[in-house]
């Protein structure tokens, strides 16, 4: 697709474009912009990573990074739905946009449409531990950790279901290096794992990160490279004028740019659907806390049949799981971290269940074809970028660079065709 490319309203000046939301695929495409030679503002009405950049599990991982729409995920749905302490929750009485979308979402819950969209990943993973370099070459000051992704199992027979899934992986393409453990040899690696534990999987050649501090890290670097960041900057409407893009703004003087990029997460239907974006989007949202460990964990540990994720944070260690299809901005419900500790509790040894911090609720932006939306709108001028579902930290800076040359030069890079927002 050909878009014109950015100029500024008047001739001579530096382009401007405003980007609204402050989480990692806003800022993200915010750095990458001035990389080339673009004047950013970033909007939030709340913070740097006040929405899901802040409290998830921190994992790059090109290697995991899939859709979502795995057929055994739809079997799994079911089965969870009737179990209270199940990592998957939809509310009894649904609304009826969520209703659309679960029944979207399961028909994509094929093998053919799973790997039509897997295709779509590939080309974006492979960009993805790139992207972290560049921001980090540039200036951004927070460490991206390399260690393997550590899957942890209570039954052999547990693994062989990921395998299953990594075997669908590489038929796809990718190139996944995974090592078989037993408990032992993954307790040797991972000495707060229960002995309850009885197999495990290293994937190697994953990231992680702080994601908060990493995210906090590069809005400092978007300050520091002449960008402005203003908070408490909540956008109700977009106007276009001759001047270019107006953000109207609730109790503020309004904000305009040559261009405006939205990526405001799981809230992107709000500003989005205005702009001719149709594809249904969701939050699914997770939740997560930190713990005290008695001895140090080096990477993160996953619990696939648990759907719980583990990060060392610092001196803490952050755990974290849940799918729950309720409002971005709908209250914290203690109990889904009550059934986290009652469910990762028989993993770990070691850990100081009583001494819970940073608990936290945030959520997933998932479509109902489990892609992102990333590109031009009906509106001209208005950009769209969001729609990670699970893995925006993964492909949040990829995201921004590769959307930040489709602005200025006009021209879609090849791993964003699939991800038209106007699909
Ligand atoms: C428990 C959990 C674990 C996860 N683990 C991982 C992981 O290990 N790896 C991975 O790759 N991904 C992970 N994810 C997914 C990842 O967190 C998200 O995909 C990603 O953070 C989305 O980033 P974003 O920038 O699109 O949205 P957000 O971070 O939600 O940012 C959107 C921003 O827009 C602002 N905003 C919204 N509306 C407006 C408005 N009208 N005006 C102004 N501002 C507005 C919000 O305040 C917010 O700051 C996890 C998610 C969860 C919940």
């Amino acid at each position: 697709m050909q878009t014109t490319p950015l100029r500024a309203a008047s001739s001579g000046s530096q382009p401007h474009v405003v980007v609204v939301g402050a989480g990692i695929v806003g800022l993200s495409t915010a750095w990458f912009l001035q990389e080339r030679g673009v004047r950013v503002s970033v909007l939030d009405r709340t913070g740097v990573a006040a929405g899901a950049s802040w409290g998830n599990a921190g994992w790059i991982s090109p290697g995991m990074s899939i859709p979502l729409s795995e057929p055994s995920v739809l079997r799994y749905g079911l089965k969870a739905l009737r179990d209270p302490d199940s990592p998957l929750f939809v509310p009894v009485k649904v609304e009826r946009e969520l209703i659309g979308f679960l029944l979207g979402f399961a028909r994509r819950c094929t093998i053919g449409q799973w790997q039509k969209a897997m295709q779509h990943y590939i080309p974006m993973n492979a960009l993805a531990i790139e992207s972290y370099e560049l921001l980090r070459a540039g200036g951004v000051d927070s460490p991206v950790h390399d260690a393997p992704l550590m899957a942890a199992f209570l039954e052999e027979s547990d693994r062989e279901a990921l395998e299953r899934e990594f075997d669908l992986i590489r038929e796809a393409g990718v190139a996944l290096q995974a090592d078989r453990l037993t408990g032992d040899e993954l307790r040797a690696e991972v000495p707060v794992l229960s002995q309850r534990v009885a197999a495990g999987i290293a994937i190697r050649g994953q990231r992680y990160i702080h994601p908060g501090r990493f995210v906090e890290a590069l809005a400092d670097s978007v300050r520091s490279r002449g960008g402005e960041i203003v908070l408490g900057a909540d956008v109700k409407r977009l106007r276009q004028g001759p001047g270019g893009i107006t953000c109207e703004l609730v109790g503020r003087e309004p904000v305009r740019g040559d261009a405006v990029v939205l990526a405001t997460g799981a809230w992107l239907p709000e500003l989005a659907r205005q702009t001719g974006v149709r594809t249904l989007l969701v939050g699914g949202r997770g939740y997560s806390f930190s713990v005290a460990t008695h001895q140090p964990v080096t990477g993160p540990v996953y619990f696939p049949v648990q759907r719980v994720a583990c990060t060392p944070l610092g001196e803490r260690l952050r755990v974290g799981g849940t799918m729950e299809f309720r409002g971005p901005d709908e209250p914290m419900y203690p109990g889904r971290v009550e059934a986290i500790v009652r469910t990762a509790e028989p993993l770990l040894d070691g850990v100081d269940w009583q001494d819970r911090q940073e608990t936290w609720v945030g959520a997933r932006p998932v479509t109902v074809d489990n892609l992102p939306l990333v590109g031009p709108t009906e509106q001209p001028g208005v950009w769209v970028a969001g729609g990670h579902g699970m893995w925006g930290i993964t492909l949040g800076p990829a995201t921004g660079r590769l959307l930040a040359e489709y602005v200025t030069e006009g021209r879609c890079p090849e791993p964003l065709k699939a991800l038209d927002p106007l699909r």
